[in-house]
């Protein structure tokens, strides 16, 4: 069986964009795949955290993965800082990365802007790219379920597998990518020219998995659309409108072409209306599930499970590191 990793950061509560682009995906190939998924508590700090809000937004993240249709005696499912073999072998393919490639992604530069305003710019927001390489390459991923944003860091990760492998030896597997057939990039409810974002600072720019139903509907009815009348998709001329049409039809697996057709000749008011009736009950059962899971007193044991069983294969692949870079003494 293939493997499988993804990640998705305690920055937040998740929005129905890391739904879309990324949870959904995951139930959907647990079955195909040896999955490793992981709430990437590192990476997160490459931002400033509140700690308790961190330790919270950890908890919550799992119980948001596991509601999103995860079965736990199938996948992996653990803390990312609770596995030494992440941070260890993001120092060894630091080694092999140039300063230049990091210095491109364009996270980097979008979320380096902000931090400037504020402060310096914290070196881990530079080297975020090799931390998520070592998350997917020590488990010999062969694919890695994502929303278009990360095709840059994916690719990077590519490219730092294959150095490594040319320059040390022939360790890693070369991850593929895969994006859903819709809401591979959910925009701004505010801004449908920005991504949508779990730590934007503007709550009405995005739609949080724990929002309250009703008030999530209310964000839908005052989310930007565009200048005509007429619902259909065009990303160039109606960013808004065809960001909402693509949260509809990930939400409800109607097709675009589909929903066109629904709403011909209606206004942006009565599509936004049903909009908000299908994000408000997708809401209602999607919390009831993550209140189970808070309420069944599992999480711990999950992620307990989790780290055993991640560990022991991530530090397999760190031995391997190391053996092939000269690290340690001979075992
Ligand atoms: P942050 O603002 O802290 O970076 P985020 O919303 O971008 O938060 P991440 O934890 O960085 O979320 O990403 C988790 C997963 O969600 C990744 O697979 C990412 O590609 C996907 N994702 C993030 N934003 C979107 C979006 N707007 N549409 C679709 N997928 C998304
Ligand atoms: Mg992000």
């Amino acid at each position: 069986m293939k493997t499988l990793f993804s990640g998705v950061q305690p920055s937040g509560i998740p929005t129905i964009g890391n739904y879309l682009g990324a949870y959904k995906q995951f139930t959907e190939l647990q079955d195909e795949y040896d999955s490793y998924f992981c709430i990437v508590d590192q990476h997160a700090i490459t931002v400033p955290q509140d700690r308790l809000k961190l330790r919270e937004n950890t908890k919550t993240l799992a119980a948001i993965y596991l509601a999103s249709g995860l079965d736990p005696d199938k996948i992996t499912l653990f803390v990312q800082s609770e596995v030494a073999a992440h941070a260890k072998a993001s120092w060894m393919l630091q080694c092999v990365s140039y300063i230049g490639e990091l210095e491109r992604m364009t996270q980097f530069k979008d979320k380096a802007q902000k931090q400037n305003a504020k402060e310096g710019i914290n070196v881990g927001l530079l080297t975020y790219p090799t931390l998520m390489a070592a998350d997917i390459l020590l488990y010999s991923a062969s694919v890695v379920p994502v929303g278009d944003d990360q095709d840059q860091h994916l690719e990077l990760t590519r490219t730092l597998a294959e150095r490594f492998n040319n320059r040390y030896n022939d360790i890693f597997t070369v991850p593929e990518v895969k994006h859903p057939e819709v809401g591979g990039r959910i925009m701004s409810l505010n801004d449908p020219t920005r991504k949508m974002s779990k730590s934007d600072d503007n709550a009405k720019s995005y739609i949080s998995l724990l929002d309250d139903p009703k008030a999530a509907a209310k964000k839908i009815r005052s989310a930007v659309t565009d200048s005509g009348s007429e619902i259909i998709f065009d990303k160039e001329n109606k960013p808004g409108i065809s960001n909402l049409l693509v949260i509809y039809s990930g939400l409800t697996d109607k097709s675009i072409k589909t929903l066109e057709s629904d709403y011909a000749g209606k206004s942006y008011g009565e599509f936004k209306v049903a909009l908000g009736e299908v994000v408000e009950s997708f809401l209602t059962d999607f919390q009831a599930r993550v209140n189970e899971y808070v309420d069944s007193g599992r999480i711990d044991d999950i992620l307990d499970e989790g780290r055993e069983r991640a560990s022991r294969k991530a530090d397999k692949m760190v031995e391997k590191m190391e053996r092939a870079m000269g690290l340690g003494r001979k075992r």
